[in-house]
């Protein structure tokens, strides 16, 4: 468990980009084995997570909200829904899951496999 605030604040924003990024490059048409490398991907995110009480917290989030995988769209949506829910229990205030378009970009050029990364 981190004891200091501040650590844990950034260790959050960043793990938030890779997830919230990481939704947004999600296939519009998924594949079942792509859909299952997401869900699996944000349920071991979840049981790795190095900050002890926030994992509890996003593992109970997880049972009543399973990952969204059937596609981009429905990714992003549920991220920013479950940001949303961390936000409340910290009294943060809520995003607005419309705007999530074109928050989240890589950078990493067009929008196809082969140019991935
Ligand atoms: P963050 O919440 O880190 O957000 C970063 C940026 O993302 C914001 O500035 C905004 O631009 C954008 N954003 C905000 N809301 C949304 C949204 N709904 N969708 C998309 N983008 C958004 N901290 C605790 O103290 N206790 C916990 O139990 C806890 N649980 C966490 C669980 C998970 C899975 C993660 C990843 C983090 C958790 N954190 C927890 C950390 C916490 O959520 C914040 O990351 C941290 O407090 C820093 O907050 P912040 O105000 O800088 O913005």
């Amino acid at each position: 468990k981190l004891g200091n605030e501040t650590a844990k604040a950034e260790l959050g924003r960043a793990a938030w980009k890779v997830l919230h990024t990481t939704f947004a490059r999600f296939p519009e048409q998924p594949s079942e084995d792509e859909k299952e490398a997401l869900r699996s991907f944000v349920h071991l995110f979840q049981r790795v997570y190095p900050c002890g009480e926030c994992a509890e917290h996003f593992g109970q989030v997880l049972a009543k909200y399973p990952p969204q995988v059937s596609s981009r769209s429905a990714a992003a949506m549920w991220g920013c829904f479950v940001h949303n829910l961390v936000n409340k229990k910290l009294k943060k205030p809520e995003f607005d899951c419309e705007k999530i378009g074109d928050a989240y970009d890589c950078g990493c050029g067009e929008d196809d496999k082969d140019t991935k990364g």
